[in-house]
């Protein structure tokens, strides 16, 4: 295949990495995108502007870390690396299953294990609620604690809620968290310290609400094959289905980039 035709395309990033490892001076991750434009259309090849996206993205991965601890740098890296341009005026919010396939190929390009920063899982872990998914399949499975928090029940006083402090151990009513001026510095009023020191407030329960195990159970047994996505009903079915959407992405992703790469293998200018 010629190389005009692969680039007009877009490609799983490490087939746009093989792409220039193979048919670039070896400084090519240092270029900018003007710089990859002009050698691509010396060669006669003119290059979309999701390619050099691509490349960007892939040179920012490769380089940095910035995509693993920002939200802003993770999001135009997920956008370009499926197959969409990115936009940094506004944000144009990427699917839970985009999201999945981009974390899986910033693994395989880096491949030493990074962690992503909790802002990065937080947005994530936003995503997931502002889309109605519940449990989290691998790559995603690290952004599951904010997915589904933890609930407390306080032995002082009854009162149940959602773990939502940054979890200092205090019951919410027991504590004054929100019945003071600054509620949402989420921290116990003076008042509130005392009576913790007393006891008060300060013996905690934890249990799970919105517990995502049994959607996990289903989803794992319908990978088996044990289990048909079609015997299931209602809210269980449709919280299945969108854990499942994510996991049939990442398989759909591993054989474009096999193609890809292949594609790769034999190019030519
Ligand atoms: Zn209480």
């Amino acid at each position: 295949m010629l190389i005009q035709d692969l680039v007009r395309r877009p490609l799983d990033p490490l087939a746009v990495r093989k792409l220039c490892d193979d048919h670039m001076p070896t400084d090519w991750l240092e270029w900018d995108r003007e710089a990859l434009q002009i050698f691509f259309v010396r060669r006669g090849v003119a290059v979309p502007e999701l390619f050099l996206d691509q490349v960007e993205a892939v040179q920012t991965v490769l380089l940095t870390e910035y995509p693993w601890n920002a939200f802003q740098a993770f999001l135009p890296v997920v956008q370009a690396f499926t197959g969409i341009r990115p936009n940094f005026s506004y944000l144009d919010e990427p699917r839970i299953a985009q999201v999945a396939v981009a974390v899986e190929e910033m693994t395989l390009l880096s491949s030493d294990g990074r962690e992503y920063s909790t802002e990065v899982v937080a947005f994530i872990a936003a995503l997931a609620k502002n889309q109605g998914v519940v449990y989290l399949p691998p790559p995603l499975d690290f952004a599951q604690w904010l997915v589904t928090p933890g609930y407390y029940r306080c032995s002082s006083c009854g009162h149940e809620d959602i773990v939502d402090d940054g979890d200092d151990g205090l019951c919410d009513v027991c504590s004054q968290r929100f019945n003071k001026p600054k509620a949402f510095d989420f921290k116990p009023s003076d008042i509130g310290l005392v009576r913790a020191s007393l006891g008060v407030g300060s013996n905690l329960t934890y249990f799970m609400k919105a517990d995502p195990v049994s959607i996990h159970q289903d989803v794992e047994r319908i990978l088996r094959g044990e289990l048909d996505e079609g015997d299931l009903t209602g809210y269980t079915k449709e919280l299945v289905s969108q854990s499942l959407l994510i996991v049939e992405a990442v398989e759909e992703a591993s054989k474009i980039r096999k193609d890809d790469l292949d594609d790769v293998a034999t190019a030519t200018w």
